[in-house]
């Protein structure tokens, strides 16, 4: 299989590298870690340059590209070699789902930002008693004097602080097993938000949000009444192979660090690069880079070629291993760097921080696990 990228995506990739080197961005993301912020101006520039445009299609402004996943997964790519915090962008290249699934106004609503960077919806299905079980969730809808009223409690739901909408799942109160999402309005009376503390990912926001008989009309319903769990099931391969791509990358910046330093920094009058146990974790970390890009850019071409579809057991393979593989490469480059990664600002430990978080949310290893051996165990049933 041939992964050679196209001038075209050349060209693409090529723009986001001058992106990254036209100023010292590492400076502004540690500002925003420290203080929480989403960081909306190296965003807003990523969105000049058509990353939120990378998966539509060109009747809505997108690029119109031949092979959008493999483009992403290049640019995903090239973010995280320079230390990108590439998690806040998930829902940029979902803008697909609303054109798929939203109303003319809801698909409005969220295509006016287009270009500008801002956080404008995710998607809220995990509550304190749902987590890897989304089916036992306990949000109500209720239809009272033509109107529909909301109740219950999300939580972990991430940029939730930031964003005007929240796609949130909910049941039937009549009947329980009518599961339905709804494109809310996160200025409604009703909807509360208690901000979360994490370990990492902290230039995203992350909150319980309280649903307060949220007063609702029939238009705010997000696709077909019934068809909420299928939908929001439906996005989660994407998103897993995502999740993927974002960790790659960054393991990629975390390994650069390490070889950086192992080749200048001396112990016993030599590199420390050449001492065999930085050996083996070297030869570790490149042996994890590279069977983590093999199976993202597959898993890529292989749904360019499915009309943008992932296949679920390849995107939860894709979650699990790179998700371990990242945290392991970060953690050794960590390792090799010695005192300087865990006793200074350096971006490493951000880094490390950050992809721990992804072995969770998401979806769990485990979670993972399941949905990988299901795939392979499906494919060789008689
Ligand atoms: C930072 C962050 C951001 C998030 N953002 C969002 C968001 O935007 N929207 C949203 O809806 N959710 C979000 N989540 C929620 C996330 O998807 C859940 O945390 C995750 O699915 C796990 O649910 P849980 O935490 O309730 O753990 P649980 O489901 O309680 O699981 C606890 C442990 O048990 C294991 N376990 C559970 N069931 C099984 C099983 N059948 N077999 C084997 N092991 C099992 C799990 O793998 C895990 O190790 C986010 C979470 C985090 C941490």
């Amino acid at each position: 299989m041939d992964f050679k990228l196209t001038d075209e995506q050349e060209l693409i990739v090529d723009s986001y590298r001058e992106y990254m080197e036209s100023e010292n961005w590492e400076t502004y993301f540690h500002e925003c870690d420290e203080k929480h912020e989403y960081p909306l101006r190296w965003v807003a520039g990523l969105c000049e340059l058509g990353f939120d445009q990378i998966m539509l299609p060109e009747s809505h402004g997108g690029l119109g590209l031949e092979q959008p996943c493999v483009t992403l997964m290049a640019v995903y790519e090239v973010l995280g070699r320079y230390g990108a915090p590439t998690y806040v962008l998930y829902q940029l290249p979902g803008f697909e789902t609303i054109i798929r699934e939203g109303t003319p106004e809801q698909i409005d609503a969220v295509m006016s930002t287009l270009g500008s960077g801002e956080q404008i919806w995710n998607s809220a299905c995990t509550e304190p008693g749902a987590g890897s079980d989304v089916s036992a969730l306990a949000t109500t809808y209720k239809r009272e004097n033509g109107k529909i009223y909301l109740n219950g409690t999300k939580t972990f739901i991430t940029s939730s602080a930031g964003v005007k909408y929240l796609v949130i799942m909910a049941k039937n109160a009549d009947d329980e097993s009518v599961f339905t999402e709804f494109f809310v309005d996160m200025s409604k009376p009703g909807v509360k938000l208690s901000p979360l503390p994490k370990l990492g990912l902290r230039m995203d926001s992350c909150c319980e949000v309280y649903l307060d008989n949220v007063e609702l009309e029939e238009s705010d319903i997000f696709g077909k009444e019934g068809n909420g769990f299928m939908r929001g099931v439906s996005d989660f391969n994407f998103e897993r192979w995502l999740v993927g791509a974002c960790d790659y990358g960054t393991a990629i910046c975390a390994f650069e660090d390490a070889m950086k330093h192992a080749n200048t920094r001396t112990a016993f009058g030599k590199p420390i690069s050449r001492f065999q146990l930085n050996q083996l974790k070297i030869t570790e970390m490149c042996i994890k880079l590279t069977n983590m890009r093999n199976m993202l850019y597959e898993a890529a071409w292989m749904a360019d070629n499915a009309g943008g579809e992932f296949d679920a057991a390849m995107a939860a393979m894709c979650k699990y291993y790179c998700a371990n593989a990242s945290f392991e490469v970060t953690d050794d480059a960590m390792q090799v760097m010695g005192g300087i990664a865990v006793a200074s600002e350096h971006r490493i430990n951000r880094i490390w921080r950050d992809l721990r978080v992804d072995r969770v949310s998401g979806g769990t290893d485990e979670m993972m696990i399941l949905a990988t051996s299901k795939g392979a165990s499906i494919k060789y049933r008689q």
